[in-house]
């Protein structure tokens, strides 16, 4: 028989990561094509922190993303201890939350306890905060380490804007969306909206631990200092609606000022980059099924894998082998109706 055609449109740490699942538990029954506009290093996945922490998320949604969340830490702390820890920049990484509610979420993390009095001068205006151990990934090199695997294991890729899955339906069997905030456009879904993040990449290797401020009750109260394999990453804004990519100077200055006065030795750090990216946020993340019915007629199956807002990195693993489950039962049983 000949093997089944899944697309998977999107190429970000969603798109790349759920291919490569379907590839590893599927193997021989399928082929596999990733179409996207946007590759690495230029999608939002490639700006994003990396850091394993559930943020921007639905309380409303905490089983999911407790499931989700633990398969992806599992699966980055192999990755860490595997040989290809060093070529992903895959590392355990220790550090100081300054809120209450910063630490929803981290049943899996290691040492999650309160800060004891000494540590807590570690910040001019400590109130409280938790110390913990998480994981963390390079993504600008994992994305190209998952497109090398993809294309290893007989994946095909194609640069395309898709205006409408209608466009895709008729040559595959299964069409995966992992679009991120593109789905906003392509399926016309207004429950997505952006949240607008801004960072600096600075070179400051004495930094060794990552120090998070944020308070979600107060957007203008959101620092952070994540030291990765090649870089830190100095943030950060969450700006909900606002669909601006340029570098805003007064963010900027907010973000610096905050950052320095959280650990001053930053002063010193030579800046590498600025960036802005969009985190695609939904009231729910949307991992689901969808029997559809094409403009012509014929009934297409849709394994939605999307809106993931702050926590793309953080769910990626754990979202894709949910994704694949939903590809293997669409293939073997037939599917339900959609939500949306
Ligand atoms: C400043 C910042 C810091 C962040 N830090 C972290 C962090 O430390 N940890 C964490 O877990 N998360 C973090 N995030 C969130 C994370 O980056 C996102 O959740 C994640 O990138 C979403 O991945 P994605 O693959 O869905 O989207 P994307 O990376 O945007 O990929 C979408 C893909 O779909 C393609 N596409 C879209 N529409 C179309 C179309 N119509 N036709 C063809 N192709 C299309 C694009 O070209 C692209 O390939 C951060 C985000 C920001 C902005």
């Amino acid at each position: 028989m000949a093997p089944l055609k899944i697309c998977v449109i999107g190429a970000g740490v969603i798109g790349l990561s759920t291919a490569v699942c379907i590839q590893q538990e599927l193997s021989t029954h399928v082929t596999v094509t990733i179409v996207a506009d946007k590759f690495s290093p230029n999608t939002t996945s490639d700006g994003s922190g990396g850091f394993w922490g559930p943020h921007l998320v639905n309380p409303e949604q905490a089983g999911d993303i407790n499931k989700w969340g633990n398969l992806t830490f599992d699966y980055i702390f192999d990755l860490f201890r595997s040989e290809h820890g060093g070529e992903v920049g895959a590392q355990l990484i220790s550090g100081y939350c300054f809120s209450e509610s910063a630490v929803l979420f981290v049943d899996k993390c290691f040492g999650v306890r309160n800060l004891t009095k000494e540590e807590t001068f570690i910040h001019p205006e400590i109130r409280n905060g938790q110390t913990l151990t998480t994981v963390m990934i390079d993504v600008k090199a994992y994305l190209p380490w998952l497109m090398k695997k993809f294309q290893a294991n007989g994946g095909i890729v194609q640069k395309r804007h898709i205006s409408s899955l209608d466009e895709l339906s008729p040559y595959y069997d299964v069409l995966v969306n992992c679009t991120g905030l593109g789905s906003y456009q392509m399926l016309g879904d207004h429950d997505l909206r952006p949240v607008r993040g801004q960072v600096f990449r600075v070179h400051a290797p004495w930094i060794k631990h990552f120090y998070v401020d944020i308070d979600p009750t107060d957007p203008d109260n959101e620092y952070y200092v994540l030291p990765g394999a090649r870089d830190v990453v100095v943030g950060g804004t969450s700006q909900v609606g606002n669909w601006n990519t340029q570098v805003n100077i007064s963010d900027r200055d907010h973000i610096w000022n905050g950052c320095c006065k959280l650990l001053p030795s930053l002063k010193n750090a030579k800046i590498l980059d600025e960036w802005v990216g969009l985190r695609p946020q939904r009231t729910r993340i949307r991992v689901e099924l969808e029997n559809k019915q094409t403009n012509t007629g014929k009934r297409v199956i849709i394994v939605h894998n999307y809106g993931h807002g702050g926590s793309g990195v953080t769910l990626h693993w754990g979202c894709a082998l949910e994704a694949t489950k939903l590809v293997t039962h669409a293939l073997k049983m037939g599917v339900p109706k959609s939500s949306l």
